[in-house]
C-alpha cells in the first residue's frame, strides 16, 4: 500500500511527504479506513509501530479547517504527550490546525493562555487536564474525537479513575480511539464502557 491509497487529505499527504516516510506501516494501513469512516477503534499495538501517525493522519484528515477544540488525546506521561505533539505539529504543517500540550509539573499560565487563544487538538496528561476542566478553562462539549493512548500504562499509574471522569465530560456521539498493548480485565472494562461497536486492529 502507499499513502495516496489511504484516502487521507491532500494537506496531510503533503505533511507526510515532508517527514520522508516512504510507505505506511501495517497499523497505518489497517487503522486508516476505520478512523476515516468515523468508527471506534481498539488498537492492540506497541509504540514503535507508527501508532502515532496511524491515529494522527486520518484523524487530522477528518477534522477539516481550524475551528474549536475537537480532538483530545490522553497520554500517561508528559514525555509521551510531548512526542505526540511534536509528531502532530509536523503532520499539521499544511493544515493550520493548532495543537496544545497540557501536562503537570510546570506552571499553569502558559497552558491556560494557549487554551484561551484557541486550539483544535489538545494532548494532555489526565491530572492537569482535570485541573483545567475544574476551573472552566477547557470546554469538551464540542469534542469529535477522543483518543486514549497507552491505556495499559495509564492503568499502571493509577489514572483510570481520572480517565473515566474525563470521558464522562465528552459528548456521547464522539468517535473514540483506544490503544493498549495489553488487555487485562480492567482495561477491557474501560473499553466496553467507552467505545461503541469498535473494530480491533492487532499488530
Ligand atoms: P510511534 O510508533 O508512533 O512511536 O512511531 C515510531 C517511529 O516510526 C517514529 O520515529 C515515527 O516518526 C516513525 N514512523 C511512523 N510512521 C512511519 C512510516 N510510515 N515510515 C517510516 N517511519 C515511520
Amino acid at each position: 500500500a502507499n499513502f495516496e491509497a489511504l484516502g487521507l487529505s491532500p494537506a496531510i499527504l503533503a505533511g507526510i511527504r515532508d517527514f520522508g516516510y516512504e510507505n505506511p506501516t501495517e497499523i497505518q494501513v489497517k487503522a486508516a479506513p476505520i478512523i476515516l469512516a468515523g468508527k471506534d477503534l481498539i488498537g492492540a499495538s506497541q509504540t514503535g509501530t507508527g501508532k502515532t501517525a496511524a491515529f494522527g493522519m486520518p484523524t487530522i484528515s477528518r477534522l477539516g479547517p481550524p475551528g474549536k477544540l475537537r480532538c483530545l488525546i490522553l497520554e500517561p506521561t508528559r514525555e509521551l504527550a510531548a512526542q505526540v505533539v511534536e509528531n502532530f505539529e509536523r503532520l499539521n504543517k499544511y493544515t493550520g490546525l493548532r495543537t496544545l500540550l497540557v501536562h503537570g509539573g510546570v506552571g499553569y499560565g502558559k497552558q491556560r493562555e494557549g487554551l484561551h487563544k484557541g486550539v483544535d487538538i489538545v494532548v494532555a496528561t489526565p491530572g492537569r487536564l482535570l485541573d483545567f476542566m475544574g476551573e472552566g478553562d477547557i470546554d469538551l462539549s464540542g469534542l469529535e474525537v477522543l483518543i486514549l493512548d497507552e491505556v495499559d500504562r495509564m492503568l499502571d499509574m493509577g489514572f483510570l479513575p481520572d480517565v473515566r471522569r474525563i470521558v464522562e465530560k465528552t459528548p456521547s456521539n464522539r468517535q473514540t480511539l483506544f490503544f493498549s498493548a495489553t488487555m487485562p480485565p480492567q482495561i477491557k472494562g474501560l473499553a466496553d464502557w467507552a467505545l461503541k461497536d469498535p473494530s480491533t486492529v492487532e499488530i
